[in-house]
């Protein structure tokens, strides 16, 4: 590696004392340590460095807080039974990183690179690794523009930084299907949209949706396409599944749908165990149609924080779908019970997907 990608470490003077594991809930609490390195037009990223967690200072006007010049990614690290850490599929984060980057202009970073520092920064944080069932590491890569500067017109400066949360179980009182309303009013994306990147402004836009969703005692929305409102895209940040009459069946990349690794994991999963797996378009009257003629038999979403998340019913407009009498279907729970298990070391892994963190010495300065 080139001197100036050497990962410098300064590790923080005092620990913070731990979470306790039992009531971690989500994205609270965070490490000891971040994973920062800066981009300036010329230099290209430099200075990789771990750092004790600290607060930022930046200028009210860089261009981050203005047009929100962005991307993240998201992912987890997971101790096993004899104490190992497993990371899942986390080159696929850097790759879609860099695509995301592609879209909204932020220049690329190095995969390699990205993928060494996450490993160290996990390595030095171990013991922030939780173990009690359910528990992980959640990581948060992410890219802002830094540049000061009120101009729209990509940046010349960014950050690129690393951070972490033990999370808790997101099935601290066992897997309960949700109920889902059918978003009518707005839409997520639109194809030529940035619907395929992982960038903030996506998330800002899909609140409202979701405060009505709230209001009416529903989990999540399912975003149907942004110009017909016919067709299905996702169910709130995760992608969706159904199967009807035994096949399985998922939206088809289309431009405005965010590519899941979870959801490749899964249709990866099911092909190897011989199901049939279908992308294409998929309409809500064909969901409502299938769960008429009684061969919708099951539901899901997919994403890093839940794994599989199933679905019990579906309000559209006034007509109510009811899936699997509203409890979890068995290829739901057989998926979950697979990839969660390959997650923690405990199921073969017949895909090599698990990528394990080796102790390593870390330079102390
Ligand atoms: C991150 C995300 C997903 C799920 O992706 P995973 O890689 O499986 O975690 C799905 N939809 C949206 C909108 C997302 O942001």
């Amino acid at each position: 590696m080139a001197e100036e990608h050497t990962i410098q470490v300064e590790l923080a003077s005092e620990r913070k004392p731990k979470p306790n594991e039992d009531g971690l809930g989500f994205g609270r609490h965070f490490t000891d340590h971040m994973f920062i390195m800066d981009y300036t037009e010329g230099k290209g990223w430099h200075d990789p460095r771990i750092v004790p967690y600290q607060p930022l200072s930046l200028d009210p006007s860089c261009m981050i807080f203005h047009y929100g010049q962005s991307v993240f990614e998201g992912l987890k690290a997971y101790r096993t039974e004899d104490d190992r850490i497993l990371l899942f599929r986390p080159t696929q984060n850097f790759q879609r990183l860099n695509r995301s980057n592609d879209r909204m202009c932020i220049p690329a970073v190095d995969e390699d690179l990205a993928l060494e520092a996450l490993k160290q920064l996990v390595a030095v944080d171990k013991e922030w690794v939780p173990s009690a069932e359910g528990t992980s590491l959640y990581i948060r890569p992410f890219i802002i523009s830094t540049e000061p500067f009120l101009g729209v017109a990509p940046a010349h400066n960014y950050k690129f930084i690393i951070i972490m949360s033990p999370v808790g179980s997101y099935y601290a009182e066992g897997i309960k299907p949700v109920k889902i309303l059918v978003e009518n009013k707005f839409v997520r994306a639109v194809a030529g949209g940035t619907g395929e990147a992982k960038t903030g402004g996506n998330y800002a836009s899909s609140l409202k949706a979701q405060e009505v969703a709230d209001e009416k005692k529903y989990s999540q929305v399912l975003w149907l396409d942004g110009v017909e409102k016919k067709y299905i895209e996702e169910v709130g940040s995760m992608n969706v599944f159904f199967k009807i009459n035994g096949e399985i069946v998922t939206p088809a990349l289309n431009g405005s749908i965010l590519d899941g690794i979870t959801r490749k994991s899964t249709i990866e999963m099911l092909k190897h165990w011989g199901m049939k797996v279908t992308e294409r378009r998929v309409s809500m009257e064909e969901i409502y149609e299938a769960s008429q003629s009684g061969q919708l038999e099951e539901s899901f979403g997919t994403g890093t924080a839940a794994v599989i998340s199933p679905i019990g019913e579906f309000l559209w407009e006034d007509r109510k779908i009811v899936v699997n009498n509203g409890e979890i279907g068995s290829t739901a729970k057989k998926l979950y019970d697979t990839i969660t298990g390959i997650q923690r070391g405990a199921e073969p892994d017949p895909f090599n997907w698990v990528v394990e963190v080796e102790e390593q010495s870390v330079p102390v300065k």
